[in-house]
């Protein structure tokens, strides 16, 4: 059941970015306006933005767009085809509490975040260290964090474990050990699925099969050039 309500957003967002405004066009909840990257309380730059709330926010990641046109539409800028922003991947969004995902915290974290490293990469600086990559090897980087794991071949069967609401401990662990998950990563597991629901870890495995197959369409694309 949505709660989103165009009142509750704009109360919760007008005092930090008050050049943002709050639509509902034609059952589509919209935030548009000028957008301030800050730092400390000095505004570095401003871009026009618009972010459209899904209907079951905050279990779904909200789209964004830069709408003046500053940004190119490439993998280096972070950017999907069609023009959309590459915040983050959504999955991590999805595994943070409930209470952090706000409106307000969408905008403080992952939109704020996006824009500072566009203000980097507008002055020549190189893409930040620590920020992820784009595409595929960016959600691979993503879920090797989100899920503790060293290779991205336990991605996949860490969340097809987490896709059960319980697991048994004579299954295989998913790490490939070869052990049984109650000799290897029983607790790890369990801290996991605090965490990630099955929902979320569905979510996970169709995320990295889209992007293996945008991935195989690209280089398609580059080869037949
Ligand atoms: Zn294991």
């Amino acid at each position: 059941m949505s709660t989103l309500n165009v009142e509750d957003i704009q109360r919760e967002l007008e005092y930090h970015y008050p050049d943002l405004r709050v639509i509902n066009e034609d059952g589509r909840i919209l935030v548009r306006g000028s957008f301030p990257v800050l730092h400390d309380a000095f505004v570095l730059d401003r871009f026009q933005i618009q972010v459209e709330f899904p209907p079951d926010f905050p279990d779904s990641f909200p789209k964004t767009w830069e709408t003046a046109g500053r940004i190119a539409f490439t993998g280096e800028r972070h950017t999907f085809i069609g023009g959309a922003s590459c915040l983050q991947v959504p999955e991590e969004w999805l595994s943070l509490p409930r209470s952090e995902r706000t409106p307000l915290h969408f905008f403080q974290g992952p939109v704020h975040n996006y824009f500072l490293v566009q203000c980097f990469l507008d002055i020549g600086l190189p893409w930040p260290h620590g920020e992820r990559s784009h595409g595929v090897l960016g959600v691979i980087e993503s879920f090797l964090e989100l899920l503790g794991v060293d290779s991205p071949n336990q991605i996949v069967p860490f969340f097809k474990a987490l896709q059960h609401t319980w697991i048994k401990g004579h299954w295989d662990c998913p790490c490939g050990s070869g052990k049984i998950i109650r000799q290897c990563h029983q607790e790890h597991i369990r801290n996991l699925q605090s965490r990630i629901t099955p929902d979320v870890a569905g979510k996970a495995i169709a995320r990295i099969i889209e992007q293996l197959e945008l991935h195989r369409k690209e280089q398609e694309r580059e080869s037949s050039v």
